[in-house]
């Protein structure tokens, strides 16, 4: 499978609007160190595409019919673009957790199709199988973990570490090909909400033969800073994510 991630950002995205802290200053010089809310999508081995989370207008990056989309949880940085693609020509099913559900997208879910889904459920979509893990987070939020042909891949985002029965769930599932993981924060930042970059490293490497950190909010270290850091500390075992990576599995 491909990894496609289309958005890597907090909330506010990188740059944030008029914002002048480091971060944003340098993303304001290279555009790669621009970030839109959290997006990504799945590329099967035959070629379906699955999203997952939708923080950004995606016709721009994956204009292709969707298998459906899985929602991670219900927060305005993770569901932005589906007021949008809700008026996509194809009926699309929507599966997300039950908790803090957007009242205008299941009034009115247009071509959307949602189902709700609750953790140890499993999909089975075209090559993939998709369960959800529960994770720790403001609201009912879930974890994915999505195989196809014995190859896993854990999606884990948003969280602040890991509930006992994620964690013996995704060590029983391990080693990982590719963990990728809520890292808002820079290194020595504590929130109840979210991972910072060390903390979110240590679940990688416990679970998964490469980490991906996402997520990263502009309170982070700027891009630059923030790759040395990781680079000089893991290798290449941890990598951060940037808007438009792909990722073979
Ligand atoms: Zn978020
Ligand atoms: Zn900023
Ligand atoms: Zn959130």
């Amino acid at each position: 499978m491909i990894v496609y991630f289309i958005g890597t950002g907090g909330s506010e995205g990188i740059p944030a609007h008029l914002c002048t802290c480091p971060t944003c200053s340098e993303a304001r010089k290279f555009g790669f160190a621009q970030r839109r809310p959290s997006t990504l999508a799945i590329i099967t081995e035959t070629g379906k595409a699955v999203l997952f989370d939708v923080g950004t207008d995606i016709r721009d990056f994956l204009n292709v019919p969707l298998e459906a989309i899985f929602l991670t949880h219900w927060h305005h940085d993770h569901i932005y673009g589906l007021y949008k693609l809700r008026w996509m020509a194809l009926e699309t099913p929507l599966y997300a957790p039950e908790g803090h559900a957007d009242a205008l997208i299941l009034r009115e879910p247009k071509n959307l199709q949602p189902r709700t889904i609750k953790p140890g459920d499993t999909v089975e979509l075209d090559t993939l199988k998709i369960t959800a893990f529960r994770l720790n987070h403001q609201v009912e939020t879930l974890g994915y973990l999505i195989e196809e042909d014995g190859k896993r891949v854990a999606l884990i985002y948003d969280t602040k570490g890991l509930p006992e029965s994620t964690e013996d769930f995704l060590r029983r599932n391990s080693p990982l090909r590719l963990a990728i993981v809520d890292a808002t924060y820079p290194p020595g930042t504590d929130d109840p909400y979210h991972n910072n970059v060390d903390e979110a490293a240590e679940i990688g490497l416990e679970l998964a033969e490469r980490t991906v950190l996402s997520h990263i909010s502009h309170k982070n270290l700027p891009f630059l800073k923030l790759t040395e850091y990781v680079r000089r500390r893991w290798r290449n075992k941890v990598l951060v994510a940037y808007d438009g990576m792909v990722f073979y599995v």
